[in-house]
């Protein structure tokens, strides 16, 4: 454990742990305990909004549903809070699965649209309902109780609050941290990469928004202990976006960053509103309007919150070191040299008129490499598309081992040992190249939330990272592993993508002009890297243009020409072809 790594998050502890035993006045505990009730809600957005790209206005209806089931149960039925805390996070879970579904398949505008659908029509259904006593609420909640001793005051409740925080800031880092959180990150660019290596999308977006609404009801729970009472108030549209705006001004991809926002946001309005009244002698909501300027100012001075900016402030952590792992990922047979593998038979796209691929039929054999060239537009992309599933065939079909692929997605592509990179790479800019590659290796690991939040997956990450590690070395980025990826020139991008490729232990590697962008001397590392895959059993498809490069390396070339195969066979007889010669080598030849 480094010590430089941990001693922010002490100090900070440990403050936290002395402000109600200092002489402060008590309107500063009762601030810490809302920014804390707040944090929680925050922590929530910023994993599902600031990470995952998916906008909730509704977050607040979360702590209501948290808040009434504690109320009715404690109230009508006396069940012990400390029994009713578990039954509220699952009536959290319960109700942010349905709507989790519902709201994440919608894009666009249209999400935070649906999410202020929602939360508004859930404020008016807490107000309408008898046994949530309707707008007046419920009152005479219990406090919670614990070895005796019964947290009824404003400085005893605020160590339980806090120490939720912070058990919950520090889950959701590990959350973030992990396997799943790769795939969480990975969802911001569209996830199309992420899905190229086997992450399931829909599921991806519904863990985030059943971890934000898991979190906003355990706000709820601590809310309705600490108020004693409950009416729909607090769980209305309104909050919902003072929620957002805190995960927003923090900094929205920062899991500390929720409890800056917070804080921010809270302390500010309620300076506002104690002093200007004074100020301007009414006391007409004229804080709205103070604290919206300020908001708009903050955004402008720090387009990602505040946070980043704290951060500059504090000592600078070292990058952690791989963690050394003993075990060894599982490794896949790979079928014997010259058997079929990939298979691609009348394969046709249409996009609308244009014929992108026109029944196309090539194969690629176990142990082979492949070339597919042709000139800009030929369809070479839209085929490796084909392949993969992230297009759909419009007739004709690919098999993979004799097996028809139709219909597969292509997580479900990927679970064959199909690994492809792409022409305009997609890569995650901000996070670490090591992570980059992990990503790769998605479908080799295979712990869940549960596990990672409370960090029972290290072995298992400790060997995923292991193997990223190994991967990058093998490619030659090694020594730039912590880097943020989008530092790398845009050659180094590429092979970086040929790393993530290889983390996913495949039998056929998809790669689409890897060469573009690199140096005469970064092409021959790269043909050596691709004949030392070959030589271990890995069969490439490689679409390239760089004539040279391919023609020392390929086994078999395919030539496609504004989306028809024109030539098939040996690299020196395709080159002879009367129609290759005039529709691709042009001049050249
Ligand atoms: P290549 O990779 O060989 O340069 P592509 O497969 O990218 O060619 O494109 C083949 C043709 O299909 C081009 O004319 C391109 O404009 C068109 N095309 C590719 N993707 C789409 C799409 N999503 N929608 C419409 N047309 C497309
Ligand atoms: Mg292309």
């Amino acid at each position: 454990m480094n010590i430089r790594r941990i001693l922010p998050g002490f100090v900070g502890i440990l403050f936290l742990a002395i402000v109600p035993v200092l002489p402060v006045p008590p309107f500063w505990i009762t601030l810490l305990n809302n920014i804390g009730l707040a944090s929680l809600v925050t922590i929530g957005l910023v994993l599902l909004t600031g990470v995952g790209g998916l906008t909730s206005f509704g977050q607040a209806a979360f702590c209501g549903f948290g808040a009434y089931t504690t109320a009715v149960l404690s109230t009508n039925y006396g069940v012990s809070p400390w029994l009713t805390l578990p039954l509220s996070l699952i009536v959290g879970a319960v109700i942010a699965l349905p709507l989790g579904l519902i709201t994440v398949r919608l894009s666009g505008h249209f999400l935070p649209l649906g999410t202020i659908a929602w939360g508004l029509a859930l404020y008016y259904l807490f107000g309408k309902i008898d046994l949530l006593g309707r707008y007046d609420g419920i009152s005479g909640i219990p406090p919670i109780k614990f070895a005796g001793y019964r947290f009824l005051s404003d400085g005893s409740i605020y160590y339980l609050i806090w120490f939720f925080v912070i058990v919950v800031a520090i889950g959701a880092g590990n959350l973030l941290d992990s396997r799943i959180g790769r795939a969480i990150r990975a969802l911001r660019g569209g996830g199309q990469a992420a899905e190229a290596f086997g992450v399931n999308i829909v599921r991806a977006k519904l863990t985030v928004f059943i971890f934000a609404g898991v979190v906003a009801a355990l706000s709820g729970w601590l809310y309705a202990h600490m108020q004693r009472s409950v009416n729909p108030t607090p769980f209305g549209l309104s909050m919902g976006i003072e929620y957002l705006l805190m995960a927003v001004v923090g900094g929205a991809g920062h899991v500390w960053g929720a409890i800056f926002g917070a804080s921010i946001v809270l302390v500010l309005k309620d300076i506002l509103q104690r002093f200007l009244p004074d100020i301007i002698g009414t006391t007409a909501n004229f804080e709205m309007i103070v604290f919206g300027i300020l908001l708009v100012l903050i955004l402008q001075l720090s387009r990602d919150g505040l946070w980043p900016l704290a951060l500059k402030l504090l000592p600078k952590r070292p990058p952690r070191p791989v963690p050394a792992s003993s075990r060894k990922l599982a490794k896949r047979t790979l079928a014997p040299a010259g058997s079929p593998l990939l298979k691609v038979e009348k394969a046709r796209k249409a996009f609308g008129g244009l014929v992108a691929v026109n029944d196309v039929s090539f194969e690629v054999k176990a142990g082979q490499i492949v070339g597919l060239i042709g000139p800009n537009g030929a369809g070479k992309s839209t085929t490796f598309n084909l392949i993969t599933g992230i297009a759909s065939l419009t007739s004709g079909s690919v098999f993979y081992e004799g097996q028809p692929l139709r219909g597969d997605s292509p997580r479900q592509i990927a679970r064959h040992g199909i690994a492809r990179t792409f022409q305009h790479a997609k890569i995650l800019p901000d996070m670490s190249v090591l992570e980059n590659v992990a990503l790769g290796a998605h479908l080799r690991g295979s712990a869940g939330v549960f596990r990672s939040f409370f960090r029972l997956e290290r072995e298992e990450e400790a060997t995923l990272l292991a193997e990223a590690a190994t991967q990058l070395e093998r490619v030659g980025l090694g020594q730039y592993r912590d880097r943020p990826a989008g530092d790398l020139a845009l050659g180094q991008i590429r092979i970086l993508e040929i790393a993530r490729a290889l983390a996913a232990d495949p039998a056929v590697l998809l790669l689409d002009e890897p060469a573009a962008g690199l140096r005469h001397g970064e092409k021959q590392e790269l043909a050596s890297l691709l004949r030392k895959l070959r030589e271990e059993g890995v069969s490439v498809l490689l679409v390239e243009h760089d004539m040279g490069f391919v023609m020392g390396l390929v086994d078999h070339l395919v030539v496609l020409d504004f989306g028809t195969l024109i030539a098939d066979g040996q690299p020196a007889d395709v080159r002879r072809h009367p129609s290759v010669i005039a529709a691709y080598l042009g001049g050249v030849a």
